[in-house]
Parts: structure tokens; sequence; C-alpha cells
């Protein structure tokens, strides 16, 4: 047999025989859509370039931190300096005191802050100082939300709200989900009944207020405001986690577009990384003087981390942090978002396809559903064999979105004008092609 001359097959074969499934993250396998993951050898800008030397306009951006797009150059130079003066030191440098200023400078709801290596460990962690300032055990999550893959959050709905999760993973036993609550998304009803019935035991709510990981769908305002009353009055922390949403949608993050329409908003716990890592590993989690003094060394909830406020991360996260709050950035980002997201809805209606979209600053979703969903169950009735020839189409047309219809999108302020009407123009190619 001969060898594959695809630099990006031989790759994956070569890697499934040290790696489990070839990847180490698991949606990166293309096991959703089928066909072989691209493997990239560099990016710059709007684009990164595969095995093979292909060029794709990059609508994925490491899953959202890369908001400026790849080696901007004010970035490359800070992570530059800093990678000379030293890697990792396990103990304080002042770099960690800026990045905290001025995360919580953007963050009012934050009045301080600890870093973490990754978002499932800020989640975690989160997680755990909720449980201890309340001396509560029990939490609430939404189907189709992700926070990471703590045992406790490996979790889907149980019978019925008397009933608490079953595991989704093997691996995690039954008892370690017994105290998480899974509820339907934007479905108030459901969280009325789950409080009135658990209201007392629930030391927090933990939400994706404008979810990322079943595509894009936003809760609604008065589902919101009704996490944040019920919270308030049973006395349960109301947990954000924006590390998808958190300097992606607005400078303020997601909790800064609810306070416009829900006066005072303010979650208790807010959950962050990604963007505010650029690309490195960095992830936070931070709320109220009160409740974050719970944390050691001061407080009795236990947290720790070798790597946690690692000086390259720091000098990466605080860069991105100091061009994106530049005066004018998300409007760019908006109107270039805004732009893709209507570009493909008039390409979808021009060829007949049914399509519905929806963006907030640089991140966007959308579904071969006539109509926005507002839950999982809703996203899971999108076809998937119609999604995955478009994703195979696109990909082809040296465009690359997730690989896996429950994902969101992200444009950075690097992708041009041109950049989203190549993608359009391909898009509408397979628009025409695709099955009505
Ligand atoms: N929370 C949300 C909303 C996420 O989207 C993710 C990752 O995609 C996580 C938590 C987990 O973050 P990480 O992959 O850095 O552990």
């Amino acid at each position: 047999m001969t060898p594959s001359t695809d630099r990006n097959e031989a790759l994956f074969e070569r890697a499934k025989q040290f790696i489990p499934g070839g990847v180490n993250s698991p949606v990166r396998a293309f096991k959703a859509v089928g066909g072989t993951p691209r493997f990239v050898q560099r990016a710059q800008g709007a684009y990164f370039w595969d095995a093979n030397g292909q060029r794709y306009i990059d609508y994925i951006g490491s899953w959202g931190p890369m908001i400026l797009g790849h080696g901007h150059p004010a970035v490359v130079e800070a992570v530059q300096k800093a990678v000379l003066e030293g890697f990792s030191f396990g103990a304080p440098t002042e770099r960690e005191i800026e990045l905290a200023e001025e995360i919580l400078s953007l963050v009012p709801s934050m009045q301080m802050v600890r870093l973490v290596s990754s978002g499932t460990e800020a989640g975690m962690s989160a997680i755990r100082l909720a449980r201890g300032a309340t001396g509560r055990s029990k939490l609430i999550k939404f189907e189709g939300c992700y926070h990471g893959h703590a045992d406790a959050l490996l979790v889907k709905a149980g019978s019925g709200l008397a009933t608490f999760g079953n595991p989704t993973s093997a691996g995690v036993p039954p008892e370690v989900v017994q105290h998480t609550l899974v509820l339907e998304y934007n479905n108030i009803e459901q969280l009325e009944e789950a409080f009135a019935l658990h209201g007392a035991e629930i030391a927090c709510l933990m939400i994706e207020p404008i979810a990322g990981n079943m595509n894009l769908v936003r809760a609604s305002v008065p589902f919101m405001r009704r996490c944040r009353e019920l919270c308030t009055q049973h006395g349960a922390l109301l947990v954000l986690d924006e590390v998808m949403t958190g300097f992606r949608v607005a400078l303020g993050s997601a909790q800064s577009v609810y306070a416009r329409e829900i006066p005072g908003f303010a979650p208790d716990l807010t959950v962050l990384g990604k963007v505010i890592g650029g690309g490195m590993p960095l992830a936070a989690f931070g709320g109220p003087r009160a409740v974050m003094e719970q944390l050691a060394p001061l407080g009795p909830v236990y947290q720790a981390g070798t790597l946690s406020g690692n000086p390259v991360a720091t000098a990466c996260g605080l860069a991105t942090l100091r061009e994106i709050r530049k005066p004018g950035f998300y409007e760019a980002l908006s109107a270039r978002t805004r732009s893709l997201v209507s570009g493909l809805q008039a390409a979808a209606q021009a060829e007949g396809v049914a399509f519905s979209a929806d963006s907030e600053g640089g991140m966007f979703g959308f579904f071969l559903l006539p109509e926005l969903p507002q839950n999982y169950a809703q996203v899971m009735k999108s076809d998937n064999a119609r999604f995955n020839q478009l994703f195979h189409g696109l990909l082809a047309r040296g465009v690359y979105i997730a690989p896996a219809l429950y994902e969101a999108g992200f444009v950075s302020a690097a992708h041009s004008a041109e950049d989203i009407e190549t993608t359009v123009a391909a898009a509408r190619e397979i628009f025409r092609t695709l099955q009505k």
C-alpha cells in the first residue's frame, strides 16, 4: 500500500497510535462530522494553515480565546519578553496583580479574583467556594450548558425534579452527581418548581448566560431575571460561567449585556477563561470580597495550582485585554460578526434553506432550523447530515467552522470584510446543493 500523500491523514494515523483517538480533546477528532482532522502547522491573523499547507479562514480561534486573531504583534511581543524573564516561579509576581486589576476594572461585580489554568478548574473551584460559603451541597445546572469536565458537572437530568442527575461519563460515581439538579434552559416554571422544592439546600445555580455549548442559545431576559431573583430569595449564589462569553460578547462580558435589560443585574460569582489568557492556559473565578476571602490561605475553602498565574500566560492575557479595551473595538467586532450572520441568513434565504442565526459581540451561532432554539432539546432537532454537508463543503472551500452542530463560532478582530464575503459566497454554493 502506498503511504498517503495527505499529511493530515498521515499525522492522524500516527497520532492515533500514541494519543487516545489521536487528539488531546475529543471534539478535535471530527467524530461528529466524519473525515480527517486538520493538523495545524501555523496560524496568522484570521487564518491557519494545515499540514498540507492549505489555508483556512478560522472561525474557531482556539474555541474562543483568539479574539485578536492569531499572532497579534503586541501580544507576541509581550509573550516574547515574558519568556525571557522566566517560565514559572511558583512565587507571586507583579503581573498577576496587574491582570487582576485589569479584570476587576472591566467586570465590576468582581471585587477579588483568583487565577487558575483552565476553565474546568475555575468552574470546579467556584462550585467548591459556593458550597463552602453557603454550607450547602446542592447545585443547579442546565441541560446543554458545559462548565468543564469536573465530575459533579458531567451529569444529565434525572427522571424528575425530585431525583437529581445521572452521570454522562463513565468513571463518575452516581453519588458524585447526587447533588446536581439538571434543569431545562429557559424554562422558568421548572426553575421555580426546583427552588420551591429544594431552595434551602441549594448552594449555587451555575449557568452559561449566552450558552455556547449548544451552538448559541441565549438565556431569555425574564429567565435570567428569575435566576437572579430566586438565588437571592433562597440564599443561593448565582454563578455565571463566562468562560466563553467573558470579554467575547462585550467588554463587560455577558453580565453587562443583561445589566442593560435588568437594572442592577450582577452575578455572585463569575467564571472566566479563554479570552483572558489570549490563547495561553489561564482562567479565573471571582466575586465579592466576603465570598472570595473564604478561599485558602485566608479561609477554609482549599484551592491551589502549581502553574496558577503563570508569568507567560499572564503576559499574554494582559496584552490581549489591553488591546480589546481600546475604543471602538467591540463596535467593530460586533459589526463584522453581524455581517457574517446576516450574509449567511440572506444566502440561505436566497437558496430556500431554512436557517436561523444569532450573534453577540464576536460570538455567533447558526442553525439549519427556521427558528432559533431556546433549549438543548430544540437544538438537537437540527439535522446532523445536512450540517455535516455544510461543514465539509465549507472545509473544502477553505473555511473552518466548528466540527459539530452544537458548537458556537467566533469572529476575531483580524477577520476582514473580504473574509466574510468569501465565507458567505462559499456557504451559498453549498446551500444551493443542500437537500431542502
Ligand atoms: N465553561 C464553558 C462555558 C466552556 O465553554 C468551557 C470550554 O469550552 C469550559 C467551561 C471549560 O474550559 P476549559 O476547556 O478551559 O477547561
